[in-house]
Parts: structure tokens; sequence; C-alpha cells
């Protein structure tokens, strides 16, 4: 099969139709040609997916698929903007039709799901690796950033944290649990879901918004650069989900919420004025949070545990270092 049959057949026709929002010409020219409204504007991140680096070699390519674009779509929910089209970068090893037919079928259903068009991409052999190029709208200037925090706001994370580091050790067999668990936390791993219903509940109300990739220290690290002050976190808070709780080990699962990563939850901070409105949202069931620290002045996020330091021996996941 060649280059364009492939696209033709996997990329191409296996994208449901719809009238996508903007795309006056999608794949198949040497370029895509998108429409903006004209009070928007245009939120667009690229990640990399490096096979036996971000997902494990034997890991099946439905799974591959969704993950992969479920945590590009975060990064648009961390800016508060809406999903609209998307770019596929694909270098794959050898034509392999049953691992393209389950990658394209877990692309479409999760681009389907959170209303992202694949418009383009390139094909090319070589190691497999993904790379998604999303793209979405926010309204001009109402942007989620990292750089907006102040001293005293409230720092809050949606859902549970620690599922996606639960998940990763479950997914390379290094924890097992009972089935109900098991799976939740497998789930939690290879299906992250993109806040954006979140993001859009609080790009009013929150001062400052990141998703967290590399573990809630290591992320929040970036607000308190980006807005040049301090964060106190609270352990005994942390939101742990009941599969996290089951592993009867406390510690490990605050350690998993802190460092452990791939959680794809958001961390934002609000101020004190705001408190009242998020607090409704959360009472009415409309987001879920969980308040675990604040802001104050200085450098770097401390870890308390009823007041005592919580030592962490490492913040986040970094490419290059030794
Ligand atoms: P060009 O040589 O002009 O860059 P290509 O031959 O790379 O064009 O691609 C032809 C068309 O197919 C383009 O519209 C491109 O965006 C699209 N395309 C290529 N690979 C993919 C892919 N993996 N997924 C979606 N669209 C793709
Ligand atoms: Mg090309």
């Amino acid at each position: 099969m060649g280059e364009f049959e492939l696209i033709r057949r996997f990329f191409r026709q296996a994208q449901a139709e719809h009238s996508a929002t903007g795309v006056l010409l999608g794949i198949g020219d040497d370029a895509a040609l998108l429409d903006l409204p004209a009070d928007q504007q245009l939120a667009v991140s690229v990640d990399t997916l490096v096979s036996g680096v971000h997902f494990p070699a034997k890991a099946n390519a439905e799974d591959v698929a969704q993950r992969a674009l479920r945590v590009n779509l975060s990064d648009l929910a961390a800016m508060g903007a809406e999903p609209l089209w998307f770019t596929l970068a694909l270098t794959l090893p050898e034509v392999d039709e049953d691992w393209l037919r389950d990658f394209s079928r877990g692309l479409f259903a999760a681009a389907q799901q959170y209303g992202c068009t694949l418009v383009g991409g390139d094909t090319t052999t070589g190691p497999l690796s993904i790379t998604l190029q999303v793209m979405g709208s926010v309204v001009r200037g109402q942007a989620l950033r990292r750089d907006g925090a102040g001293v005293g706001d409230y720092i809050l994370v949606t859902h549970y944290l620690g599922d996606g580091a639960a998940g990763l050790a479950a997914v390379e067999d290094r924890l097992s649990l009972a089935p109900p668990h098991d799976d939740y936390l497998r789930q939690r791993f290879y299906r992250p879901e993109p806040r954006l219903a979140e993001a859009q509940h609080i790009r009013a109300l929150a001062s400052a918004t990141i998703d967290i990739s590399d573990g809630l220290a290591a992320d929040l690290g970036h607000i308190c650069a980006a807005s040049d002050l301090a964060a106190q976190v609270y352990v005994e808070d942390l939101p742990l989900s009941p599969a996290l709780l089951e592993l009867g080990d406390i510690d490990q699962a605050r350690r998993w919420a802190l460092s452990g990563g791939d959680d794809y939850e958001l961390c934002f901070t609000v101020p004190e004025s705001h408190m009242a409105e998020v607090g409704l949202l959360i009472a009415r069931g409309e987001l879920r949070a969980t308040v675990v620290g604040h802001m104050v002045t200085g450098v770097g996020v401390q870890c308390l545990l009823q007041g005592e330091t919580f030592e962490l021996d490492q913040t986040g996941y970094h490419h290059f270092q030794s």
C-alpha cells in the first residue's frame, strides 16, 4: 500500500463526514484552509509520543491513539480553549494494516467525542512516533494562562490525582488490584479525560491554570514561576480515588498524586473574591474540584502534611536528564 492509499483509507475515509466548523479545505491539498470567527483567538499546541518512551511498545494502537489525542486536548483545556481541528504527523516502521485500522478507530472515536476534526498531516517511515497538533478557539483575551496567580489565591485541582501514575504502574504490570480498580486505573492511563467542560466553567473565575502532566508539584511550580510566587500544598487534602486508596499505602498514593504525572487534571488558582462562585459550581455538581493549597509570596512549591514539610524526592518527569 502506498502513502496516498494509506492516507485515503485510514485517515481521510475513516473520518466520519461531518460539516466541521470552519474547515474550508481539509485533507487532500497542500495545506488546510481554516476559518476562525472574528472575536476568537487560535490556541495551538503540539505533542509527540514516541513508542517505548510515552507508551509501552506493546500497547494496542487504539489505546495509543485515544491517549495521544486526549493528552493534546488537555493542553487546550488548560488554556480555556475549545477544540476545533488537529493535524497528525505519523512515523511508521512498516505498513501494518491491523495496527493502522485500530489506530484510526481510536483516533476518530476520540475526535468525534471531543468535536475535533483532522485537517491534515504527514506520513513517513521510521521508528514509531505520533505527533499531534491541536488547534482550538478562545474568546479574544480570555485564555487561561499560567502567569495570573495572586497572593492568597486558592489552589484547586479537578477530580482525582495520582491515578495516572498508578495507571502506568498497572499498565506496566508493576501493580495489581482487584478488577474494578485495576480496570479503572488502566482506563485513567489510556483514556485521560481532557477537562474541557471544567475549563469553560472556570474561565471567568480562575487567575491561572495548567494541566497536570508531570505531577502537581512540578506543574504548580510552573504557575509559581510564571506568576512570580510560591505555593503551599496541603498534602492531607489531595483528592485520591477509591482505587488509589484501595492500595492501602497512603504515602505512595500521595507521592503519586504530587509527583507521579500523567493525570491530565487541571490545577487552577482562584482569588478569594471568586471562591463563593466556585463553591457554588462545586455544590451544584457542575464542577468537581478540591482546594489543595494557597499561593504565597516566595519561590517554589512547599508541600505540608499536618503543618510539617512533606519531602518529595523527585518533582516531575524531565527528558534529557540523567
Ligand atoms: P505534501 O507533499 O504537499 O506535503 P502530503 O503528500 O504529505 O502532501 O500529504 C497529502 C495530503 O494528505 C495533505 O493534505 C496532508 O495534509 C494529508 N496527510 C498526509 N498524511 C496524513 C495523515 N497521517 N493524516 C491526515 N492527513 C494526512
Ligand atoms: Mg507532506
